[in-house]
């Protein structure tokens, strides 16, 4: 019997849907009564199962398991089932579970990718005397609304109410442009590939930049909240850069985070200064939201495959071709 899909209708739904439907593979998605009016409206998702709460999707495993369902995780799992009820799911799931708990642990994360011999900017313990402009981002803050900027002692000082009984980190603010590379890797052939690169919209961080410097005195800190995403393609010289860095967070993984590692979709945010330099403040172990601009693949995906291959298509494929090769468990979390 072919594998179905599963995922929560929310975050990249559509997308992992219609991937699973243009694969020939049954589509599921679990909605909540408020968003049902959309799901229903799209003819590829074969099924729409729904539940009152998010929470009580593990009430589904029975009815899922009978359909040999394989959960595929996005942003908004961890958000709202919680990091327990992801590593307890009973179902079978596409990708590692360990690296979700080192991608969600800051210092985790930082761990990977320092350790892995990515560039990233350097940071500043608390307490530290800071030499250069520094961003400051306390733990937990939804879209950077509570980070500020920070240039000498007297600026920390004068923000000291905003970190007060907060955790937080400091790090050198990279001058430069912010990028998010989406990467697939398959533990079917072994190889790396880009599918897709894009760049966001934050506010008012980017509409800072249009404000001449005579009226910036006296605005408020930066913030960056996503308002929307826009598909970039790059100097092809940085593509070098960007398949080294992203074989290396692949290959640390699977060295000290679980024998299987990280694979499937992935995503390294980046900050390229002047000298071309990349410099890694976040990887998200998952698909990332900005592959939505993809649904009819990029000009990254295009260079791979002669057809339309959003990162949710790419998924279903690697789950298609894996239980046509009798190898599912090569794509499968497993204990
Ligand atoms: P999310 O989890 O949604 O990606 P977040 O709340 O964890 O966001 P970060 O990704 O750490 O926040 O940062 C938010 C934004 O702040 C980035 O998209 C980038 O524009 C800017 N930023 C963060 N760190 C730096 C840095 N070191 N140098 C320059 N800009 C930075």
């Amino acid at each position: 019997m072919k594998p179905a899909i599963v995922t929560l209708g929310s975050h990249s739904a559509l997308q992992i849907a219609k991937g699973a439907h243009d694969e020939g593979l049954h589509s599921i998605v679990v909605a909540t009564p408020k968003q049902k009016s959309v799901y229903e409206r799209f003819p590829f998702i074969d099924e729409l199962i729904v539940i009152d709460n998010f929470a009580d999707f593990p009430s589904l495993t029975d009815q899922l398991k009978k359909k040999h369902a394989i959960v595929i995780p996005h942003g908004s799992f961890v958000a709202y089932l919680g990091m327990e009820e992801n590593l307890e799911m009973q179902l079978d799931y596409f990708g590692s579970k360990q690296v979700i708990v080192w991608e969600f642990d800051r210092l985790m994360q930082r761990k990977w990718i320092e350790e892995a011999g990515i560039l990233v900017p350097k940071r500043f313990k608390v307490g530290e005397p800071i030499d250069r402009t520094v961003i400051v981002k306390t733990y937990g803050a939804a879209g950077g609304s509570g980070y500020f900027l920070a240039r000498t002692q007297k600026d920390l000082e004068k923000n000291a109410v905003k970190i007060q009984n907060k955790e937080y980190l400091m790090q050198e603010y990279i001058i430069g442009v912010p990028m998010y590379v989406h990467y697939f890797y398959s533990p079917l052939t072994e190889k790396l590939e880009i599918m897709s690169i894009d760049r966001r919209y934050e506010t008012n961080a980017d509409g800072l930049g249009r404000l001449p410097i005579q009226h910036q005195d006296g605005v408020t800190e930066p913030s960056y909240t996503v308002v929307g995403n826009s598909s970039l393609v790059v100097r092809e010289s940085l593509l070098v850069q960007f398949y080294d860095m992203g074989q290396k967070a692949v290959d640390y993984s699977k060295k000290h985070i679980s024998k299987k590692g990280l694979f499937g979709p992935f995503c390294l945010e980046m900050v390229i200064d002047e000298q071309q330099r990349c410099f890694v403040i976040e990887i998200s172990a998952r698909i990332v939201a900005g592959t939505n601009l993809f649904i009819k693949g990029s000009p990254y995906s295009d260079l791979l495959y002669d057809e339309p291959m959003s990162t949710g298509r790419r998924i279903a494929r690697e789950i298609r071709t894996a239980a046509e090769q009798k190898e599912l468990h090569k794509v499968l979390h497993e204990d």
